[in-house]
């Protein structure tokens, strides 16, 4: 064991081993979310007498683990879902890379897994991105999904803190969500199922919580529903949309006033960095227009009483991956809720605005504080 203090990452330490076999780019227009990746990865090993040991970019090859290693038994896994952007210029941007360091940081210590520096990983994480700017291609709608990782990498069947870990990044590019331009979508109101509970883990980003999330899906879609809307309690609380939070726009019943809602951050709820930019921009460009923006919990009930009258102007899922995906009818109880959108149309105008508000800032074409120049 070393006698000094354990050793936060550390970017100065990095070693770049770079590929021999560079990969052959996918056109564009063939890339398919998560099944093509870049050339290298970026990997970080933990253990508890040392910490964190130099970083390492290594060409993107097979881990190696023993299989009483503790992730494959007790789910010792936590992840983050971001991208990095092209802009005009072909310099690299990460969006609000800090907020995926924070939740990343907070997923991890829940299940006993490391800590580490944010800005250190944000620096590494930047210099990967730099390295594969190749397989980004420089159209707007397309980017390099990244995927932070921790993993619980000790090899014991005891159940127990890890005493050590690997984190380690890889990265898929990808293209546009909606390639032809946004198509709504239908969900179906899941209430045999939930997602998540008061004093569980679903404000996590852990692996263990997608797994069991797969099935009611699949039933959503086996009934023509794309994804499936969790609901919460006896009350039919609606929490979030698959892997998206989900926001409505409102009219109000007495006054009229058009309202933005979106579920509180009460622990069921997955702390979306897209939500939290969503609502931020709402309140600087809505709220001045007569919008109320509103974090606060609402009923299916609610949400079907407005449709009937009218109120519910429109309704979207919020993201990294598609941004905002905008909602046609709810599937509940065996009713439709329509979702404010007229037949022939694809997305309500606040999803389009908020559409564009966000890409104008991820690719640079908005300078704005969120964008970081890797
Ligand atoms: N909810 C869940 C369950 C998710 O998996 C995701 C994707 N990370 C989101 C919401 C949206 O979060 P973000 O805006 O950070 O991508």
């Amino acid at each position: 064991a070393s006698t000094s203090q354990p050793q936060d990452i550390n970017p100065g330490s990095l070693t770049i081993t770079e590929t021999k076999t560079p990969g052959k780019l996918n056109k564009p227009e063939d890339l398919v979310f998560g099944r093509a990746f870049s050339d290298h990865m970026l990997t970080i090993e933990w253990n508890k007498d040392d910490g964190w040991l130099s970083p390492q970019i290594t060409p993107y090859q097979n881990l190696s683990l023993d299989p009483a290693t503790c992730v494959f038994h007790y789910a010792f896994e936590c992840f983050e879902g971001m991208k990095a952007y092209k802009d005009s210029q072909g310099r690299i941007r990460l969006f609000r890379p800090d907020k995926n360091m924070e939740r990343f940081n907070k997923s991890a210590a829940r299940i006993a897994l490391p800590t580490f520096s944010p800005t250190a990983l944000i620096e590494l994480i930047a210099k990967f991105a730099k390295l594969e700017s190749r397989f980004i291609p420089a159209d707007r709608g397309y980017s390099l999904y990244l995927r932070p990782t921790m993993i619980g990498t000790q090899k014991t069947l005891g159940v127990g803190p890890p005493g050590s870990a690997l984190l380690y990044v890889i990265a898929s590019p990808v293209g546009p969500y909606y390639p032809t331009g946004f198509k709504a979508i239908s969900l179906e109101a899941t209430d045999y199922a939930v997602r998540a509970w008061p004093g569980g883990v679903g404000d996590k980003k852990l692996g263990a919580n997608y797994a069991p999330c797969i099935v009611p899906q699949r039933e959503a879609m086996s009934r023509g529903f794309q994804q499936n809307l969790w609901l919460f309690g006896e009350e039919e609380y609606v929490t979030e949309v698959g892997t998206m939070n989900f926001f409505v726009a409102l009219r109000n019943a007495e006054t009229g006033a058009k309202e933005l809602v979106t579920a509180p951050l009460d622990g069921t709820i997955l702390e979306g960095v897209t939500r939290d930019s969503v609502l931020a921009l709402a309140r600087e460009r809505l709220a001045p227009e007569g919008w109320t923006i509103s974090e606060r919990k609402y009923t299916m009930q609610e949400l079907a009483t407005a449709s009937a009258e009218g109120r519910l102007i429109e309704a979207f899922g919020a993201g990294t991956a598609a941004i905002v995906s905008p909602v046609r009818t709810i599937s509940w109880k065996g009713q439709t809720v329509h979702c404010g959108l007229k037949d022939h149309e694809e997305s309500g105008a606040i999803t389009m605005r908020v559409k564009n508000w966000m890409e104008g800032i991820q690719y640079g074409e908005e300078e704005h504080e969120w964008s970081y120049l890797c």
